[in-house]
């Protein structure tokens, strides 16, 4: 429209005159729309945007019935096991824990599940699961499956294509993509029996409240214009550095699906070799988190609840989009201990 701004509109209001199709933001808002519109259009289908990933985990959850089961990754992200934790503590769920590779596995744990939970690449493990014959299996059991799609992000794969029914992200990571913004998304398809699950979810996200701010989600659709040039980027590096990595002689394993920008090593000289690698890089940054346009690096045992069969000395990368040479000096140095 002429005169019309070219961004969408960040619209700080609880509330709206009468008599229009929205009377409450805790309902809708104009920026979580223009955000939907654009996940939902890279995914393939409607999206719904919730105040953290883990609020969207939680309303995926909220589809499984009282006492249902539901069929994990041992190596799904530690806050999702967790919570399935607590929720198996209390007789909400039954958890079943399986290696996503192993399909025979899954077959058997989906005997009479509810839920079949995908992440595929895992996090830190970086195992990548076969997601059309996951689905096929579920269907079969007729329990509904989820895919947190976070580490591959829409780019790499569409789940929803493969027959998922929700797609899940942590928005935080590579769709904001700059490390400053909390917030996730669901995606159905867009099919009659989508559009149910998109009615249940938002009613979850309704009625249990944990609604995305106005701001955070602007700065994600910001973040979210340039994912493809970011990503194609931090790839790029990733895919030089793991072949780097590969050949160094303090690094025992390195774990790289071949696409994305994490990788996962293993080094030399057990955990304290490992922290000491995280906490001697200076462009790389130790922290938590991923998917941001700064390279950063962690142990990830260094959290209690992350599984024990991670290894202790087992090195998480997020890559970013800096200069690859940079990346290299600082990581060899850290590593070599020079
Ligand atoms: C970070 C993360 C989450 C949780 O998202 P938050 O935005 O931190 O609440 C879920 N799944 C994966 C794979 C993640 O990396």
């Amino acid at each position: 429209m002429p005169g019309a701004g070219v961004n969408a509109p960040l619209e700080f209001t609880s509330t709206y005159i009468a008599d229009g199709p929205v009377n409450y933001a805790r309902v809708g808002n104009p920026t979580w729309s223009a955000f939907e519109e654009a996940l939902g259009g890279l995914e393939g289908g409607d999206a719904l945007v919730f105040s953290s990933g883990m609020a969207a985990v939680s309303a995926a959850l909220s589809l499984v019935p009282l006492g249902g089961a539901v069929v994990v990754p041992s190596h799904a992200y530690n806050g999702t096991t967790s919570l399935l934790d607590q929720l198996a503590a209390t007789g909400a769920a039954v958890v079943r824990r399986v290696d996503p590779t192993d399909q025979d596995a899954v077959r058997t744990a989906l005997d009479g599940a509810a839920l079949l939970w995908i992440e595929s690449p895992t996090n830190p493990m970086l195992e990548v699961s076969d997601i059309p014959a996951l689905v096929a299996m579920a269907r079969e059991c007729g329990a509904l499956t989820v895919c947190d799609n976070t580490f591959a992000t829409p780019l790499v794969q569409q789940p929803l294509a493969d027959g998922v029914d929700v797609v899940l992200h942590s928005v935080t990571k590579y769709l904001s993509g700059h490390s400053d913004v909390i917030l996730g998304a669901l995606v159905t398809p867009s099919t009659d029996a989508g559009r149910e699950l998109h009615a249940r979810l938002s009613t979850a996200r309704l009625l249990g409240g944990a609604i995305a701010g106005p701001m955070e989600t602007w700065l994600a659709l910001r973040g979210l214009r340039t994912l493809h040039v970011r990503l194609e980027r931090a790839t790029g590096n990733a895919r030089e550095l793991a072949a780097r990595l590969e050949g160094h002689p303090a690094v025992t394993r390195t774990r790289y699906p071949g696409f994305g920008a994490i990788i996962a090593i293993e080094v030399e000289g057990g955990p304290d070799a490992a922290e000491r690698v995280a906490t001697a890089t200076t462009l790389w940054t130790h922290a938590t988190s991923l998917g941001g346009v700064e390279s950063q690096i962690e142990r990830r045992r260094r959290y209690p609840a992350e599984p024990e069969t991670v290894p202790e000395a087992l090195l998480r990368l997020s890559v970013g989009i800096e200069d690859v040479e940079d990346l290299w000096r600082d990581l060899d140095r850290a590593l070599t201990g020079r």
